[in-house]
Parts: structure tokens; sequence; C-alpha cells
């Protein structure tokens, strides 16, 4: 197995995990984050705000949402701020055991996508999960970016963190060390252990849903790597 330095895939400026409020549950517009990321150096980012089935769950709660925008100006959103390379994907939501997924936002199905579990939006027994999981990999790895942070204790607390990680590898997905999560003693670290040393490739992202998150979860990651000999 290679060191961990040579398996998370960003460990530079580069973060390919965050939400806006122009389509789903961040704080920041599309722009503002935009603007944002240039001033703390990310030369590549990407846009993952949620699919429909979660903002539809969520919008009774989420008064950030502004539903007059349909989806379809993003197909025309180009970065006139800076230099900053953004990549608009979409966080699709596991449906059910069978590996179902929503694949749409605003009726627009993106050409990549990460694949996420929410409570709430996973019909099935939760400890169908890494099942359910396993199901979307074999149907959807062409299009997988990446698998969510499955060592979140809130969401995804039945993950059968080996058995992801074999067929991650096997299919070649990279698994995501979500620092927001971290940051917010949402982490099982014992699976966040073996996740880290037997995953062949790995995103170190924020899952951003504030500039502020954008700006410090990462960095905080990776001290916690380095403190404790990860890197
Ligand atoms: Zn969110
Ligand atoms: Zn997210």
């Amino acid at each position: 197995m290679k060191l961990l330095k040579d398996r998370i895939i960003n460990l530079d400026n580069r973060d390919y995990h965050m939400h806006t409020s122009t389509f789903s549950d961040g704080i920041p517009t599309i722009n503002e984050l935009v603007q944002f990321a240039w001033t703390i150096w990310l030369k590549e980012i990407a846009i993952t705000d949620h699919s429909q089935v979660t903002i539809d769950f969520f919008r009774n709660e989420l008064n950030t949402l502004i539903w007059t925008t349909a989806y379809s100006p993003l197909k025309r959103w180009k970065n006139v701020f800076n230099d900053v390379n953004v990549i608009l994907w979409v966080e699709w939501d596991l449906l059910n055991k069978n590996g179902d997924i929503c694949f749409d936002i605003q009726w627009i199905e993106p050409e990549f996508i990460i694949l996420s579990a929410h409570t709430g939006i996973y019909i099935s027994k939760p400890e169908t999960v890494t099942e359910g999981t396993i199901n979307a990999i074999k149907k959807y790895h062409k299009k997988i970016k990446f698998i969510w942070h499955p060592c979140a204790y809130t969401d995804f607390w039945y993950y059968d963190i080996e058995k992801l990680v074999k067929v991650a590898n096997e299919y070649n997905i990279p698994l995501e060390f979500n620092a927001k999560n971290f940051v917010r003693w949402k982490t099982n670290l014992e699976k966040l252990d073996y996740l880290l040393k037997n995953t062949d490739k790995i995103y170190l992202n924020s899952d951003a849903h504030t500039l502020y998150e954008l700006k410090t979860v990462r960095e905080k990651a990776i001290i916690f790597l380095k403190e404790n000999n990860y890197l």
C-alpha cells in the first residue's frame, strides 16, 4: 500500500465537496463561494449540491432555498470572477438497499456525482446501507466520483467500512475523508483509521456549507493527520 500522502488525491488546493444556497442547503450563493475560493488560494472546486429528494425533504426547514431559480441557468453559469476552475457535480442520494438513486437536481441529471446516504431519505433498514451502497457502485460506478464519508456517526453509523473499502478499491472509486464532519466531532475515528490505512484513493474535502468551513476545516483535518502520524 502506498503512503497516505500519495493516496489522497487532493492534499493541495483543490476541494471537491461544497454546498450553496443557490441550489441546496449551503449559506453562500454560488457567486459568493467562487469569489471567496480565490481569496483562499483554491484553484479547483466542485460544487456538489444535494439531489432533489433531499432538497424536498428539507425544504420546509431550509428557508434559505430560493425556488424561483430553476437549475437550468446553472448550465449557462460561468465563473466571471477569477481563475478558480469550477466543476458542477451533484450529491446523489442513495434511496434503498437495491442501490436505487435520486439522480436529479431540479430534473437535471449531472454527468458526474458523489454518492451519499442521508437519514430520512434512505428508506430501507439502516443496517442495509452497506449493501445498498455496494449495489449502487455496481450499477453506477462510471458516474461516481467518490463516496461520501462513510465514517460518520450521524447518517452512516451502520457502515461496514471493511466491506465498503474492499468494493471501492475493486471498482477504483475513492472514498472521502469529510473534514466538516470531522471538525464537528461526527466521525468514528476507528472507522476513519481503517479507511485511511486501507483505501487506495481518498478525497479530503470540506463539505463546506459556509465560507468559514471552506476556509478552515480541511486545514484542521490535515493537522490531525500530521499530529497522528498518518502524514
Ligand atoms: Zn448539506
Ligand atoms: Zn454534502
